[in-house]
């Protein structure tokens, strides 16, 4: 999972990685004339670096100055790929930012977003969060277009940036036959768009962005507008939040102003996995905060788990506010007992299996004072495979703990993700082969309690048939068929 970033406690292990986000989106437009005072590049990297935990294996800006858009993008996290000078180079006043973690295609340069292809009619520069699931199907009708890379997202742009009338036509004639989870932020030379699945299975929200201190035409401020995944990176670059692009939604905009359309029938699925894990506590979607409705999380899983203990502690940063609700509601204090080395990141040299053996504790120590002699509850938001938690298990009880419960925010992960968040493989799922007395030995908890489905889903005040539970419960909104699983399918495909 996203290291270094101060809230994860997966990925403890480098062999154990957790639930891999699938990438984090931003736009910003300004009227042309503020193109400088706006510094949109700028902007985009706030954006991005608010978003960063979404995806940290590339990070890439388009710029357009209304003639020509210019691309720049990097394997590395976005401080690293972006510094001051690059920034400088991307001048204009519409652009879009992606950090990516690949659900289809390999981690390399080609996939890095955005992508960008040309046309007859000019340039398109694409991002996507999310992941589709007939990519056979429609690199099947890129009849003559060749694709330099292998991702989901060449495919959607080639189509879009091949077809006759702008993307705003293009979008409505192709996303209607796109299958799968996509927010997406795009632009060509002179307007930014931004679209969402009909499922609306990733998050993607529009900010007003006032253009501060300057009196327009008729005395008014000037604005521009913002686009993200998460509400998060608009309040870092003081947008104020509008709406929800909503699913089926596209959107445009330019000099002219907004203009929406509706694509396709709403039919809303949004992913629950990021109310548990994925998105920044300060995020807000589909109207709930992510941090309130992991602390309540933590209060319903106080009531359905309960246990006789002397402290409650988070695995460090994900288990914190779950760990805090427990705490209230079961009237056991809430204390330290693991601390985490924060800067523990993609790029740290990860240690031989002869070193791993010695004990897990780069990334996380135990407070001995505090914890020996106690009987702990542990709470963390999930398990995928296990290997984590059994590591941390063994650290307390060689601190001294006198028992481990531990507690999880979320029902059991038994099922994979294909709409774009990389879980293991079923077999590699702790939970997809055995039960939960199986799992509590297999970690060597003294007990272990998970949130139910739908007390998690209360949590979330949203109605069951709103989320995408897939990965808890196995019923996939959209049907995925066995030929379009698979991250590498377009490796070696020859387009
Ligand atoms: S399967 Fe799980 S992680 Fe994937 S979209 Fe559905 S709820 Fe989210």
């Amino acid at each position: 999972m996203p290291q270094g970033d101060g809230r994860l406690s997966h990925d403890l292990d480098p062999f154990d990685r957790g639930p891999q986000d699938a990438c984090g989106v931003f736009g910003v437009w300004v009227p042309a004339d503020e193109a400088t005072r706006a510094e949109v590049s700028k902007l985009t990297y706030y954006g991005l670096y608010a978003l960063q935990h979404r995806g940290q294996e590339s990070a890439g800006i388009a710029v357009s100055d209304g003639a020509r858009i210019v691309v720049f993008k990097d394997m590395g996290l976005v401080a690293q790929v972006f510094d001051e000078s690059v920034l400088n180079t991307l001048r204009g006043h519409i652009a879009v930012g992606h950090c990516r973690y690949s659900t289809t295609g390999s981690p390399t340069w080609e996939n890095a977003q955005p992508t960008f292809r040309s046309s007859g009619a000019g340039g398109l520069a694409l991002t996507h969060n999310g992941n589709l699931i007939n990519t056979p199907e429609l690199a099947a009708r890129l009849e003559s277009a060749e694709l330099t890379g292998t991702s989901d997202t060449e495919v959607l742009t080639a189509l879009l940036a091949t077809r006759e009338g702008g993307p705003f036509a293009a979008a409505r004639e192709i996303l209607p036959v796109v299958r799968g989870a996509y927010s997406l932020v795009f632009m060509d030379e002179g307007t930014l768009y931004a679209a969402r699945d009909p499922e609306g299975i990733r998050p993607l929200v529009l900010g007003r962005l006032p253009v501060a201190g300057h009196a327009g035409h008729g005395g008014e401020i000037r604005q521009g507008w913002a686009v993200a995944s998460e509400t998060a990176a608009l309040d870092i670059v003081g947008a104020q939040f509008v709406r929800e692009i909503e699913p089926g939604e596209m959107i445009a905009v330019n000099e002219d102003g907004l203009r929406s359309q509706r694509f396709a029938e709403p039919r809303p699925k949004g992913c629950l996995f990021e109310y548990v894990y994925l998105a920044r506590p300060d995020t807000t979607i589909a109207g709930r905060n992510v941090q309130s409705t992991r602390v309540e999380v933590g209060r319903l899983l106080a009531r359905e788990h309960p246990v006789e203990a002397d402290m409650v502690i988070p695995t460090p940063e994900s288990g914190t506010p779950a760990a805090i609700g427990y705490a209230e509601a079961s009237g056991i204090p809430y204390g330290q007992g693991l601390v985490k080395n924060s800067y523990v990141g993609r790029t740290f040299i990860q240690p031989s299996q002869t070193i791993r053996q010695r004990g897990i504790r780069l990334k996380l120590n135990p407070l001995r004072e505090a914890i020996a002699g106690k009987r702990l509850v542990v709470v963390d938001d999930s398990i995928v495979r296990g290997n984590t938690q059994r590591a941390i298990v063994a650290m307390l009880r060689e601190a001294g703990a006198a028992e481990v419960h531990v507690r999880i925010s979320s029902p059991p992960v038994a099922w994979p993700c294909f709409y774009g968040i990389d879980f293991a493989t079923r077999a590699e799922l702790i939970a997809g082969n055995l039960n939960v007395a199986e799992i509590r030995a297999s970690l060597g908890a003294d007990s272990l309690g998970f949130i139910s489905l739908d007390a998690l889903i209360s949590a979330t005040r949203i109605p069951k048939d709103r989320l995408c539970r897939a990965c808890f419960d196995g019923e996939y909104p959209i049907p995925v068929d066995e030929g379009s699983r698979g991250k590498f399918l377009l490796e070696g495909a020859g387009k």
